[in-house]
């Protein structure tokens, strides 16, 4: 055991819950992480002791959000090792990142008959903007195939890049695999053919070093939800020189600089993308949790989740008809499996009322599910405050689950 995980079990105050009488078993952290209580007391002592808008006012409270909400940009920037500050955006999630992307890197750079490589292995909301932007701008997606066994086909990266491709847009980590893409050398084949990358890093972020410039990443987008921090905050990481060509996603309040009805001109990085009052409190409140992951230690974390994982997986492997999608070694804390004859959405039903919450479906990973051939899957996925114990409750429970069928 690398941590107390009985002392970090109770940092979170919702895992101490009974569901139906039973210890909650919370395998859905792929969707949603739980909060540590200095991440919910980040948000209330926001609005008890220094809330107001930020930026704008020369006024104490507006001051203090100010300077909080500044500070998380600061960590963040620490978190992912970009050069400066004006290179991590806030929106609302990794989709709002992605949609800022697909709009304003396709308004600068995306001429009619160019073409976005997308892969198979894509949540959809890395799929859908850049649908909606070829529609637009009259551009093509062209897909990377996985394997069976989830793993990319890079090797034929190369054969699907053309003189008219302009961006590779890849997860980090699948949602439904677990699979740990190799985004760095997707990004070196990227750029030694002056493509750029944007990396979908949702699923990443709580679960490896992510460093930026070690990536050679044109644009990494994560959510703080799925960090121990609050929903409705996401970052946006892009390249200063792309980011400057960009023109603006949203127009609004804060990112102008100066507006006339003859014209506007724009604020500078990062506001130029952050029109309107942000989630302020919110964003102050990721900071506490990158501070609680910092001292957890992501490492740390990452460690144990594949001690869960290796754990989980040999276990629901002696399940007979029990079948595991993505079996990569480089592999995250997820597992998406499916048993012969009986309904994902039953066993995840049944699950649940023995106090286990697990994501049936598809995940929002349509052409994923259409290479398997299957409409869905029932997903576990693990988080460092999970446990060997929990495992076995929910190996046992899945057990007699199936036997009912
Ligand atoms: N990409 C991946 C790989 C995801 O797992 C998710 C969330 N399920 C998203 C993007 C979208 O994240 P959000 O809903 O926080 O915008």
């Amino acid at each position: 055991m690398i941590f107390d995980i009985d002392k970090i079990r109770q940092d979170f105050p919702i895992l101490q819950q009974k569901i139906y009488n039973r210890p909650l078993v919370y395998f859905d952290n792929a969707a949603t992480t739980q909060r540590p209580q200095r991440v919910i007391d980040a948000l209330t002592r926001t609005y008890t002791e220094y809330y107001g808008n930020i930026h704008r006012a020369a006024h104490f409270l507006a001051d203090k959000a100010t300077e909080a909400y500044e500070q998380t940009r600061e960590m963040v920037r620490e978190l992912i090792n970009a050069e400066s500050r004006e290179q991590i955006i806030f929106t609302k999630g990794t989709t709002e990142s992605i949609n800022l992307v697909a709009f304003s890197f396709g308004e600068a750079f995306i001429q009619e008959g160019d073409e976005i490589i997308v892969s198979e292995m894509e949540h959809h909301s890395n799929i859908v903007p850049w649908q909606l932007m070829a529609g637009r701008k009259g551009a093509k997606i062209v897909m990377l195939p996985i394997d069976d066994d989830g793993r990319l086909q890079i090797e034929k990266l190369e054969s699907l890049i053309s003189n008219r491709t302009k961006l590779i847009a890849v997860t980090h980590v699948s949602n439904v695999l677990g699979t740990i893409n190799p985004v760095k050398q997707i990004a070196q084949i990227a750029h030694s053919n002056g493509i750029r990358i944007l990396i979908d890093g949702a699923q990443a972020a709580a679960h490896l070093r992510i460093d930026v410039q070690d990536l050679d990443a044109d644009f990494y987008a994560f959510s703080a939800h799925k960090m121990y921090g609050p929903n409705g905050v996401g970052v946006l990481y892009g390249k200063k020189e792309l980011l400057e060509q960009m023109p603006p996603y949203q127009g609004g309040g804060e990112m102008i600089s100066e507006v006339k009805f003859a014209g506007t001109t724009y604020n500078e990085l990062p506001y130029k993308f952050e029109a309107g009052t942000p989630n302020i409190s919110g964003v102050i409140a990721f900071g506490a949790a990158i501070g609680y992951l910092q001292q957890i230690g992501i490492e740390n974390a990452a460690a144990w989740e594949t001690e869960l994982l290796n754990y989980a997986t040999k276990q629901l492997l002696t399940i007979p008809g029990l079948r595991i999608y993505g079996t990569q070694v480089e592999k995250s804390g997820v597992i998406s499996f499916n048993v012969e004859g009986v309904h994902f959405f039953d066993l995840g039903t049944m699950l649940d009322k023995f106090g286990i919450a697990v994501r049936t479906g598809h995940h929002c990973a349509d052409p994923l599910m259409d290479h398997f051939d299957i409409q869905g899957t029932v997903r576990a996925s693990f988080a460092f405050y999970n446990t060997k114990e929990e495992i076995d409750v929910f190996v046992a429970a899945l057990k007699k689950v199936i036997s009912m069928f």
